[in-house]
């Protein structure tokens, strides 16, 4: 089989890896264009990104220094909430020894939901915010057999740079052209791409499968075959975003953090030359202008010439991600706001599920149907538990926050899961009978409405008993922690 890939973003490159790695009796290309960029930006993963490179058997210590990488043990959300005690929590990438302490935390979440006082923050629970305070990793010493998940944060640009590499010295084929025109056969499926006339020679390419990773515009997928969009801009509001890095000039933090700001929320991502920091706002709610503004002073840089890149984003999904000979990965697939770093995760899981679809000769039209419907209830899944966020956050400063907290667009999933948590039901049954515990799982949906403080006022003390069982907890995760190695210092590279 022939496979043409479109698009040199992290995306395509990733896809190139995986599918030239996977399918046997397979030839890759992959074409970018040389004046259209990658978009630059998507640079913390999830845990799920460690098992992408041990697939194709990269190491950490290969591809981390090349991409200006760091450990991420999870995201922590500031000023989302004004509950006292709940202006920040920690959403955890869990670990191990977290299997000690889930149990406690669901149990003191019902009992803190009865009215109980009882501490039922998330960050008293899980080693990964222990681990962050203390400015430690993911990696344990010697003496220590429990693990920590983890993920990354990553250069943009190195990390496809590196894939790109990686790629072609495995023998996918790379041209820099761009794509013209997209030729359909009779039966409706992509029969050759035509490309500029910039490129020297060749006029036309064909394939017998194609990739979209063209981005936003999704050339092959939304412009040649007419897949329809469905946009998600009724349940999420933002729809821009600002970036602006800064130089690191202090100890790198092995977390992401989201800051809630007037009209949305601001992003810093450690690596280890800079901070990537971006405020992804609704353009309903303020202008560009104002969005850098707000940055800008909020990293103390008013008065300075740095420049800022302008960004919109296209919130939804389209309505099938592999249609004809098609198969749509990235930004053309479809895009949720950043706030949990879910994209590049979207990316792996829908070529591995693809790459699955072909390990038994040709897939079937009910292979391919199921296969669009699993990754649209994941696409959903995510989108509710970013909702969640909005809905969950008690701000109401501006009318940005004001419109969020009234937002009555919630899907079915989502009005249960709130009903559940507030009639003080059992969440996690309730996760497990929706069958969305693989986008979420009841630990992160209780770490969310926990973290953010959504319980009434409590009106009973905590027994005794109950008091050491959290007393024990706390010192457990204390030593478990200690066996952590901390972080290294990075020294900044002065430019
Ligand atoms: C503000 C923001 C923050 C984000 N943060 C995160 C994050 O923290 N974590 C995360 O996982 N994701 C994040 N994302 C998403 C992430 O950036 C993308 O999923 C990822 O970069 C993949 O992009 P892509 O490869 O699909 O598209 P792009 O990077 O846009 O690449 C498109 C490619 O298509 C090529 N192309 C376009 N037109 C043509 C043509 N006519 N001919 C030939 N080639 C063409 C271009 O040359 C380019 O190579 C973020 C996105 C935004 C907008």
């Amino acid at each position: 089989m022939n496979i043409i890939i479109v698009g040199g973003g992290t995306a395509g490159w990733m896809a190139a890896n995986l599918l030239n790695h996977s399918l046997t009796n397979t030839h890759v290309t992959l074409i970018e264009s040389p004046t259209v960029a990658p978009i630059g930006v998507g640079e913390g993963s999830t845990a799920q990104l460690k098992q992408f490179f041990d697939t194709l058997n990269i190491s950490e210590s290969e591809w981390m220094p090349q991409c200006n990488a760091t450990y991420k043990l999870g995201i922590e959300f500031k000023n989302w909430s004004t509950h006292p005690g709940h202006e920040q929590y920690f959403h955890s990438f869990y670990g191990q020894t977290d299997l000690h302490t889930q149990q406690q935390f669901i149990k003191s979440c019902l009992l803190k939901r009865q009215g109980v006082a009882i501490d039922a923050h998330p960050d008293s629970y899980f080693l990964a915010a222990y681990l962050a305070k203390q400015q430690r990793g993911p990696h344990t010493q010697a003496d220590f057999p429990f693990q920590q998940s983890y993920g990354y944060h990553f250069d943009s640009g190195l990390l496809g740079l590196f894939l790109a590499n990686r790629a072609t010295s495995k023998g996918v084929k790379h041209l820099k052209s761009t794509i013209a025109q997209v030729e359909l056969d009779s039966a409706g499926n992509i029969k050759q791409l035509v490309l500029d006339e910039n490129s020297d020679g060749q006029q036309c390419i064909a394939a017998d499968f194609f990739i979209d990773c063209s981005g936003f515009k999704g050339l092959l997928i939304q412009q040649a075959l007419a897949v329809p969009w469905l946009s998600f801009k009724e349940n999420l509001f933002n729809d821009s975003a600002i970036v602006l890095p800064t130089m690191s000039n202090q100890l790198q933090a092995p977390q992401t953090t989201s800051t809630a700001l007037k009209y949305g929320w601001q992003w810093a991502i450690p690596l280890t030359n800079r901070i990537g920091n971006g405020y992804v706002y609704s353009q309903d709610f303020c202008s560009a202008d104002e969005a850098e503004t707000e940055l800008r002073a909020t990293l103390g840089l008013l008065n300075c010439d740095v420049s800022a890149r302008k960004l919109t984003m296209k919130v939804g999904r389209v309505k099938q991600h592999w249609y004809k000979n098609c198969l749509a990965v990235g930004l053309s697939q479809g895009f949720i706001e950043p706030l949990e770093a879910t994209a590049l995760h979207l990316v792996q899981q829908t070529i591995e599920s693809f790459i699955a679809c072909f390990e038994h000769n040709q897939p079937s039209e009910a292979k391919r149907d199921s296969f669009n419907t699993q990754i649209n209830n994941r696409i959903e899944g995510i989108r509710d538990y970013i909702v969640c966020h909005y809905r969950a956050s008690n701000r109401r400063d501006t009318e940005y926050w004001q419109a969020n907290g009234q937002n009555e667009m919630l899907s079915a999933s989502l009005k249960n899961i709130f009903q559940c948590w507030l009639s003080r039901n059992d969440l996690t049954s309730e996760i497990a009978h929706q069958g969305i515990e693989n986008y979420y799982s009841s630990l992160s949906w209780h770490t969310l409405l926990s973290g953010y403080g959504v319980f009434p006022p409590s009106v009973a003390k905590p027994s005794y008993t109950q008091q050491q069982q959290i007393k024990e907890l706390y010192n457990f995760n204390h030593q478990c922690a200690s066996h952590f190695r901390a972080l290294i210092p990075i020294i900044p590279q002065q430019k």
